[in-house]
């Protein structure tokens, strides 16, 4: 939980000072983004600062090495990153590669090559890394009145795979990104993972209070948390509430989901 408060305050730092993404978006290039299942933002459309991008990945660097979920070696190499130039290079591979196999799964392209830094530990670091500036872009494109047709599991603005999700009072369930945290609104009972709908391949269990819940797909072994807005007193809050929930997580795993 530390280590989350910890990272949660470099983005908050940060994310104050970026400046809002310019990029031409309107009703036809939401639509044709839509029809293909393509994500909006392109990866140079993103407002990235290269000074404060060093920074920002050295701090979470530092922070993730502190609680042991950076190896030594992994630090070294991030560091290393940091001091070149390719650091931009790295992070527009990591950035595109959900987009990517996408595409492939559907077979509109090849599958897109094992990026260079493939561990969970370097996806970790980008994502943290990167949730300032595509919070960011995300803030522009969750108030367009298009979002709400969406029909992607996947997210509209980056094209990453929901980490959350929130039920809403008119009981709807909104996905919510765990790249840059927009929520748009999917099936509540559709596996976002691999999208099977059969009902009895769905596990779903509440939290004693009612206050979360769990979605397990008996297909994928794949499961989300939510968030059940519609008793709740506050809004959810996504980084918080996947650290109070980390329960949970172990409940699911416990039970063979990943
Ligand atoms: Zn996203
Ligand atoms: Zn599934």
């Amino acid at each position: 939980m530390d280590l989350h408060l910890e990272l949660l305050e470099v983005q908050r730092r940060v994310q104050g000072r970026i400046p809002l993404p310019s990029f031409e978006l309107n009703a036809a290039i939401f639509a044709r983004h839509q029809a293909d299942a393509t994500p909006l933002l392109r990866f140079e459309d993103i407002p990235l600062e290269l000074s404060d991008l060093r920074l920002v990945v050295r701090q979470m660097a530092d922070i993730l090495r502190r609680f042991g979920a950076l190896e030594e070696k992994e630090y070294q190499q991030v560091q290393a990153l940091g001091r070149d130039a390719s650091l931009t290079a790295v992070l527009g591979d990591w950035y595109r590669a959900p987009a990517l196999r996408h595409a492939a799964a559907v077979g509109h392209g090849p599958a897109p090559a094992a990026p260079l830094h493939d561990t969970g530990a370097f996806d970790q670091l980008f994502t943290v890394a990167m949730r300032p500036f595509l919070s960011r872009c995300a803030e522009v494109i969750q108030q367009r009145p298009e979002l709400a047709s969406w029909p992607h599991p996947h997210c509209a603005v980056c094209g990453g795979e929901p980490d959350f999700a929130v039920i809403t009072s008119a009981a709807e369930r909104h996905l919510i990104c765990g790249r840059c945290a927009l929520r748009w609104k999917f099936e509540p009972l559709t596996c976002p993972y691999c999208r099977n709908s059969d009902r009895t391949q769905v596990t779903s269990f509440a939290t004693p209070d009612g206050q979360y819940r769990v979605y397990a797909c008996d297909v994928c072994t794949r499961y989300l948390k939510a968030y059940d807005g519609r008793r709740a007193a506050r809004p959810v809050m996504p980084v918080v509430d996947g650290v109070a929930t980390l329960p949970l997580d172990a409940a699911a795993i416990q039970r063979g989901y990943s």
